[in-house]
């Protein structure tokens, strides 16, 4: 495993960071086996949040007797300088620690005010002169909102999604980060799930050799395929980046990524799977999508009220009602391929 020191910090950071949201999904003993696997093979990077439900909890066990040997990131979404207080005491708590190595505001809207001595930024501070967290740093979702954390100064770390589908201008922050002396975590290497070829993805990412990309991982096989591939980095070769271009024309540069931001949607549309679902159907099995649960899922969209709320929500700007219509037209011809009439009736298949 290749290390590297993370920006102004004095960490030593894995350059292959775990992401620590999937695990929610996994079961406690599992979960267990499988951050003390990625510990043993040299990962030592953990990035949780507190929204992540029990994906603290998890890494406190895991790692209790442990603590020295891993660095620990966590979110935090918050306002004000007393609500760090009170998330970061809940925080520690789950991990079992009294000091967490990075503490990130977890998408903020707008970067806080630093001098505003009540901001959520006031209070980074705050619990930082206290030692609750050794650095600290903010996710940003908005092009804008990374830009200016990164030039601000203010963060020793930023987390940004970063992957072989992200734009010449993003793929500059890097540059900027670099300058900066900012750590850079790049979040959602996979775009979402959208992209399915790894390989791809880790030699694309592997080429910077300032960003930690945090890999979610919520099974030991996907572990094992990280691990392999931090053994033997594949090279960006003629044919790789072949594959990229392929990769990015098949997805264009308007697509979901599937944050979840824009939620709750009042039609009760599940905009993360549903603006995805002409790719899901054709990256993933997609039978499961077939089924009746799915259509009546995919048929809210005709219940769309127009509110606008999914787009000042959005933190790529994107049109979403315009890509849920288009996403259940093509959903509609897709399944009619396949034999399927969608009705979102139970006993249609
Ligand atoms: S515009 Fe439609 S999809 Fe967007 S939040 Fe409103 S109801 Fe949901
Ligand atoms: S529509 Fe935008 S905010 Fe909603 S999940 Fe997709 S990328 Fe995220």
């Amino acid at each position: 495993m290749e290390y590297i020191k993370f920006g102004k910090t004095d960490l030593k950071v894995s350059r292959v960071g775990f992401g620590a949201l999937p695990i929610q999904r996994t079961r406690l003993s599992e979960a267990i086996r499988i951050l003390l696997r990625g510990l043993e093979n040299g990962i030592n990077f953990y990035d949780t949040a507190r929204a992540y439900t029990d994906s603290e909890k998890k890494l406190g066990i895991a790692f209790k007797g442990k603590r020295h040997k891993v660095v620990i990131a966590t979110k935090v979404h918050c306002k004000t300088k007393q609500e760090i207080f009170n998330l970061l005491e809940e925080s520690l708590k789950n991990l079992k620690t009294d000091y967490v190595d990075i503490l990130q505001l977890h998408n903020p809207e707008k970067i806080p005010d630093p001098s505003d001595s009540n901001s959520a930024y006031a209070g980074l501070i705050e619990v930082k002169k206290k030692g609750m967290t050794r650095f600290i740093g903010i996710s940003a979702h908005r092009f804008g909102n990374a830009k200016k954390a990164i030039t601000s100064g203010l963060y020793d770390t930023v987390q940004y999604p970063l992957s072989v589908l992200s734009s010449k201008k993003e793929i500059e922050l890097i540059r900027l980060a670099k300058k900066n002396n900012v750590g850079f975590i790049a979040m959602k290497p996979l775009c979402g799930g959208l992209l399915k070829n790894i390989e791809i993805a880790f030699a694309f990412l592997w080429q910077y050799n300032c960003v930690v990309p945090i890999w979610g991982i919520q099974r030991m096989k996907e572990l094992k395929q990280i691990i392999k591939l931090a053994e033997k980095p594949p090279v960006l070769e003629k044919d790789v980046k072949k594959e990229i271009e392929k990769e990015k024309k098949a997805l264009g540069t308007i697509f979901c990524r599937g944050c979840g931001y824009c939620l709750p949607c009042p039609a009760e549309i599940p905009i993360p799977m549903a603006a995805r679902m002409k790719f899901l159907l054709r990256r993933a099995p997609y039978k499961k999508f077939l089924e009746p649960a799915w259509q009546e899922k995919m048929l809210r969209i005709q219940n769309c009220k127009k509110c606008g709320f999914c787009i000042s929500k959005c933190p790529y700007n994107l049109n979403t009602p315009e890509i849920l219509e288009k996403m259940l037209a093509d959903y509609i011809d897709f399944a009619e391929s396949k034999g399927v009439k969608v009705t979102g009736e139970k006993n249609e298949k």
